[in-house]
């Protein structure tokens, strides 16, 4: 979502007569989109601002800075109070089509260095069509939903990003034609509760029903979205996802936490039971679907018992991919106001690396069943080193490293692989799938669409 709102700021900016420039000593206006979903995502933006300090004192460059995304928001204009002297704008999450005029003023009065600072909540989620600068050559971010209701108690997003707001459906679809007519064949749909979505446009519209439509637009081939929410995760999505090949066979579902006792005081409204009870109905309806999820350790008063039921879940579940933290407390967070912080660092050190352990043995032997069988990957990236080492994914969202030339990028490939890692696999592209594997199958239910650049 972080990087999708980067991609709508460099359009305004474009719009507004900026232009691009990937070295931070060259620009006239730099800015830092920030996290703070993490402490140690927030403590970067501080290392950077200091790192702009020393630029402006020691080459005597001193462009506009502005800092957005959510630790603007969370922190206003008491940010400027911690690295005085480097921040002239401060824009907030919901305010971010005001960058270009803030960073025009801030321009205009050199010196002064007191921050302009919008933060103010900006409830229009629409923006100008076409306006993000879109940084990923073949897949597309588009927002359905901003913000969130759900207050889980070690989350600062619904202080940050606001309420929930649903986009108009007619404004998603205008936005994936537009993707597909700049020539990237796979969407990833945006929202923190993906499937709560309801269409403010169109009151009959689920997530369910806005995903069978977009699966409609021609010349659009895979469709992703993060993240779906436990609990209001139906079999009737399931079903539909069952009969509609372009819908990714991958799953991001944040758990959390392995422990009913822990899951109830983050607030997350679903227990271990129903998680695995989705588990075993997600495996039974798409056994091709590969799965991953979030992870927190560490958080108040989690007990030895409490780790234990995570790991036992971890390996239960078969996550391809887990993203894991130790907890630290968030600013407003409920449980940062209502609970110690009292699991000691060294017992969240020694149970993250237990879980990555666990994690790395999973996702390592799930890793090499597939040597041997033949993938279909869409590529997307060239090696910085060496422009004929490609990579992309599968629709499951593994990495693949496959040899060939760059003009590859964007384009969909069999590969077989040959060797794997508990990270990406390796393998070589084969022109022709002689087996019926799964490349096959998804070729068969995914025929090529009109405009599409396919290669086998
Ligand atoms: S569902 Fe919970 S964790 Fe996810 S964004 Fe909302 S409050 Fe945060």
């Amino acid at each position: 979502m972080n990087v999708h709102d980067s991609e709508r700021m460099a359009g305004l900016l474009e719009q507004a007569g900026f232009e691009a420039t990937s070295d931070a000593a060259d620009a006239d206006v730099v800015v830092i989109n920030t996290c703070s979903v993490r402490e140690h995502a927030e403590d970067k933006l501080y290392t950077r601002l200091g790192e702009l300090r020393v630029l402006a004192a020691e080459r005597g460059h001193d462009p506009v800075v502005a800092v957005t995304g959510c630790v603007a928001q969370q922190e206003g204009g008491g940010l400027a109070k911690r690295l005085p002297g480097v921040t002239d704008v401060i824009v907030g999450t919901q305010a971010i089509r005001r960058l270009p005029m803030l960073v025009q003023e801030a321009a205009e009065r050199p010196g002064a260095r007191v921050p302009l600072v919008d933060i103010n909540p900006y409830e229009d989620v629409s923006f100008p069509l076409g306006i993000a600068r879109r940084s990923d050559p073949v897949r597309a971010y588009v927002t359905i939903i901003e913000g969130c209701n759900e207050f889980c108690s070690f989350c600062v997003v619904p202080y940050t990003r606001g309420h929930e707001r649903m986009r108009p459906k007619a404004d998603i679809l205008a936005d994936v034609r537009e993707a597909v007519a700049s020539g990237r064949s796979e969407v990833q749909l945006l929202g923190q509760i993906v499937n709560h979505y309801q269409a403010p446009d169109d009151p009959s519209c689920s997530f369910t029903d806005l995903v069978e439509t977009i699966h409609q637009i021609e010349g659009l081939r895979r469709i992703r979205f993060a993240s779906p929410h436990p609990r209001h995760f139906s079999t009737r999505f399931l079903q539909a996802m069952k009969t509609l090949p372009k819908v990714c066979r991958h799953l991001h579902m944040p758990v959390q936490s392995g422990s009913t006792r822990v899951l109830q005081a983050m607030r997350r409204r679903h227990t271990r039971e129903h998680y695995l009870e989705l588990v075993a109905e997600i495996r039974e309806t798409l056994p091709d679907v590969a799965l991953s999820t979030d992870m927190i350790v560490g958080f108040p008063g989690e007990t030895d018992a409490d780790f234990d039921d995570t790991m036992s879940l971890v390996e239960r579940a078969q996550f391809h991919n887990i993203f894991s933290f130790k907890y630290s407390p968030r600013p407003n967070a409920l449980a940062s106001k209502r609970m110690p912080d009292d699991v000691p660092e060294p017992v969240k050190t020694e149970r993250i690396v237990a879980l990555q352990a666990l994690q790395r043995t999973i996702q390592t032997s799930l890793n090499a069943q597939l040597v041997g069988q033949t993938v279909e990957v869409l590529v997307d990236t060239a090696s910085r080193r060496r422009d004929t080492e490609l990579s992309g994914r599968t629709s499951q969202n593994i990495v693949v490293n496959v040899p060939g030339p760059v003009e590859t990028i964007g384009q969909y490939v069999p590969v077989r692989v040959e060797r794997s890692s508990a990270y990406s696999v390796w393998g070589r592209r084969i022109e022709h799938d002689p087996r019926s594997g799964a490349a096959s199958a998804e070729r068969e239910q995914a025929p090529v669409l009109p405009g599409e650049r396919h290669v086998d």
